[in-house]
């Protein structure tokens, strides 16, 4: 960590708020229902970013408070009971749902976890009912996960029993594959959080290794750590040498044979370092720009620095968790500088100033940016995309030369047209 550069800033912030994440949870877990209490921007996001899926089988929907005039807080819960009990007469196959708070100053002031436990005892059982915060006054589009899963830790039942827990949604094809690369290493029991019924919550307790595969679960893995977890310290598995540690962290915390897991791992490793070759061409003495929204921007950084030879002009990141960050940290190459929060316009002035090959930022910037000429990629793109994984190296490092490819064609376009 000594060898990295870390600053923090302030100001106006860019991002997608936590309510983002609804769109992988309740694909993730289809038996729940996320019921999104805020205004009618609140609905039109959820409703545009899910596309089509609202016309479909709608797992989401929106109590929206903001345009009744409310002459008390009593008359704010009336309105939420009312629209809870007509969702739920509806449909009554839903099992949990969460309430998700939103920035109106009238949400704010609705105590939902309160409402929470009413109507959860109004139900009686049929449904449990839960809320956490998707506001973007208080997070970026990731937490929006880190809260729903920190709201469903406690009703994990307890076991003392030897597992490993997947923390963190993941695709499910590349989970599968994941927890066949542990079953060959002789870890059978695992478990993944969220589940992909919310029903099924796996049980944890003392016996219970949690590898993190997302590196935004700040909240989650201090409620698993208080059920008695042990949380263990990894990269993330994003490129080959973060996978190869992740998978190796939980290999040493379940005693297996060093040979096993190398000679379980080298093959891997050779076929994805082949398939990496054409990407690390194009990416290679690339200058990167990550500004902050997703949390995932460290772990990026190390893959396309360490394994693609990108030029690491500033790492933004929404917040800091110095532990969780710690293995990730020290891959860095010496003096990266990474910037914690955001001055929004700082930010664009010196992306302006190093003029970097490409940016790596939220949908709301990255138009004007392609309109001067910078090649952007969305920060979005990353968690609906399955990355994870030393397979999946090569799709991640195409991510990104997608966008440099396209700049190119797009300017040999315009210098023929001269
Ligand atoms: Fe709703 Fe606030 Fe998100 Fe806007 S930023 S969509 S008001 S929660």
């Amino acid at each position: 960590m000594s060898g990295t550069t870390l600053l923090k800033e302030t100001g106006p912030r860019e991002v997608f708020c936590g309510l983002t994440s609804i769109v992988w949870l309740h694909r993730r877990m289809p038996d729940a229902f996320f019921l999104v209490v805020g205004s009618r921007t609140c609905a039109h996001l959820i409703q545009s970013a899910a596309g089509v899926m609202i016309f479909a089988e709608p797992r989401f929907g929106t109590a929206i408070l903001e345009e009744r005039d409310l002459a008390g807080l009593a008359d704010a819960h009336e309105e939420l009971d009312r629209v809870v009990k007509n969702l739920l007469k509806r449909r009554p196959e839903i099992r949990t749902l969460f309430l998700v708070g939103s920035c109106p100053s009238e949400v704010i002031k609705i105590d939902l976890a309160r409402a929470a436990e009413r109507l959860t005892a109004q139900f009686n059982g049929q449904v449990t009912i839960l809320n956490y915060s998707g506001s973007g006054i208080e997070t970026t589009f990731t937490q929006g996960e880190d809260g729903a899963l920190k709201a469903l830790v406690p009703l994990m039942p307890s076991s003392k029993e030897d597992k490993l827990l997947l923390a963190g949604t993941l695709a499910n094809p590349v989970e599968d594959r994941l927890k066949t690369i542990f079953n060959r290493l002789g870890i059978k029991n695992i478990d993944s959080f969220p589940p992909r019924q919310s029903t099924e919550l796996p049980s944890i307790g003392p016996g219970t290794k949690v590898l993190l595969a997302q590196p935004y679960l700040t909240d989650t893995a201090r409620e698993l750590k208080n059920r008695g977890c042990e949380i263990l310290q990894a990269p993330f598995p994003l490129g080959v040498e973060g996978s190869k540690l992740w998978i190796e962290a939980a290999a040493n915390a379940f005693n297996i044979n060093k040979d096993l897991v190398s000679s379980t791992l080298e093959p891997l490793i050779l076929r994805a370092q082949k398939a990496l070759k054409p990407y690390v061409e194009q990416l290679s003495g690339k200058k990167l720009f990550l500004l902050p929204e997703s949390q995932l921007e460290i772990p990026l950084a190390r893959f396309l620095s360490n394994e693609c030879g990108m030029e690491l002009v500033e790492v933004g990141i929404p917040y800091l968790n110095r532990e969780m960050m710690k293995p990730e940290l020290e891959l860095l190459p010496e003096n990266t500088r990474i910037i914690e929060g955001q001055h929004v316009e700082k930010q664009l002035d010196r992306v302006r100033e190093t003029n970097p090959d490409l940016v790596v930022c939220g949908m709301g910037l990255a138009n004007p940016l392609e309109a001067e000429g910078i090649s952007t990629k969305w920060s979005i793109e990353m968690v609906f995309s399955p990355i994870h994984g030393i397979d999946q190296a090569s799709d991640l490092a195409e991510l990104f030369a997608r966008p440099l490819h396209r700049h190119n064609l797009l300017t040999h376009k315009e210098l023929e047209a001269v």
